[in-house]
């Protein structure tokens, strides 16, 4: 089969899906190809930030929304209040299906079970389970397909500043949001507790290679147990967070999300960056003069991270006062939250 459409958007994470839908509503053609079956299974704790995406999505998708934060390191504990919520959850798939309803009915072509297997610049070879293959002929094309992303690769970029996450739900409920900064454990990532409705993701992230994935695993079991959770450790799901950004606009194609490199490399923090970049791509397309101007405090955030989370690697001392100092900080009310978030 051969299809033509003007985009083609590889992805429906919320990136792919974000742009997909604000192309479709305004006038453009749109299709979005996506290698599984379930829209928003995605290895993921669910954070989302009331600077972030808390308000911008129906209150029914909210699983639990605390405005208290809990904060430790080895000396410390602090906890942080505000009026409202400062870090909320929400169920991947939940999302991902309102996202999904919100793009059909903007009138994207939304492919699912559909893998982008090749391409060149001006089509996609698409494979489309039991032996079926589409041809899609695009005038633009936008990467939303992840950390590992062939797009990416297609335009010649490697990533090199990855960060690796590990995530378990528990079946039980937890009563607070915890972070846990413990450097002799992480060094420079961190375990947390994000309670669920029903459920708790019970995880640890490190932005970097500086914890393989087997010792930050080990690592995690040992810390959940010290906390009162056990464990299975085949429950434990892996995945890669880039944040290697070396540019969105490629030409005729474009890259969004976790395939542009835009989550936090401090706190993995990437479905707010994979909507306002997949918003950003979509107008760029729409109008060549767009300034992107949402992009800007984005990209000061994601700058600030990195360097961070590069200034904690040099050393361990260094990374732990770094991390008691920060803690001190949140005590004295002289930072808030948001530096470890996304959105300004
Ligand atoms: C353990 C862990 C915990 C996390 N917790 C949080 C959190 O609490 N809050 C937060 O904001 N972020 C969190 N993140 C990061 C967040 O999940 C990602 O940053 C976010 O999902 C990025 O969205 P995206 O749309 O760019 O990519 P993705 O959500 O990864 O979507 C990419 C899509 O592309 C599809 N795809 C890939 N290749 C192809 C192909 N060849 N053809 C067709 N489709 C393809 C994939 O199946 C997928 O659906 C976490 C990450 C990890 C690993």
């Amino acid at each position: 089969m051969q299809e033509k459409t003007e985009i083609l958007v590889v992805g429906a994470g919320p990136g792919g899906l974000a742009c997909a839908t604000h192309l479709a509503r305004n006038g453009a053609r749109v299709v979005l190809a996506e290698r599984r079956t379930t829209l928003g299974d995605k290895v993921c704790a669910g954070g989302i930030t009331w600077g972030g995406l808390i308000r911008l999505v129906p209150a029914d998708l909210i699983e639990r929304a605390f405005p208290e934060q809990h904060i430790f390191t080895r000396r410390q504990h602090v906890t942080l209040r505000e009026k409202n919520p400062i870090v909320a959850t929400v169920n991947r798939q939940r999302l991902g299906q309102w996202m999904a309803d919100e793009a059909r009915s903007a009138g994207v072509t939304l492919l699912t079970n559909a893998r982008v297997h090749s391409l060149s610049d001006e089509r996609a070879l698409i494979e489309m389970g039991q032996g079926r293959h589409t041809v899609v002929h695009f005038e633009h094309l936008v990467g939303a397909d992840g950390s590992n992303s062939l797009i990416r690769r297609f335009v010649g970029l490697q990533s090199t500043l990855m960060g690796t996450g590990l995530n378990c739900m528990l079946p039980r409920q937890a009563e607070r949001m915890e972070w846990h900064l413990e450097t002799n454990r992480f060094k420079y990532g961190y375990g947390w507790i994000f309670p669920h409705a029903q459920t708790t993701s019970i995880g640890a992230y490190i932005g970097g290679s500086a914890l393989p994935a087997v010792l930050l695993k080990q690592r995690l079991l040992s810390w959940a147990d010290n906390q009162g959770f056990s464990i299975d450790p085949g429950a434990i799901r892996a995945g890669r967070v880039n944040f290697d950004y070396q540019g969105m606009r490629f030409g005729r194609i474009w890259l969004v999300g976790d395939a542009a490199g835009l989550a936090s490399a401090v706190t993995g923090e990437g479905i707010y960056p994979a909507l306002v970049s997949g918003r950003a791509v979509a107008n760029m397309i729409l109008d060549s003069g767009y300034a992107a101007t949402e992009m800007t405090g984005l990209l000061h955030k994601h700058r600030r991270h990195r360097r961070l989370v590069q200034i904690a690697g040099t050393h361990a001392r260094l990374c732990s006062l770094l991390m008691e100092a920060l803690v001190l900080l949140f005590r004295w009310k002289l930072l808030d939250f948001r530096v470890l978030e996304m959105a300004e």
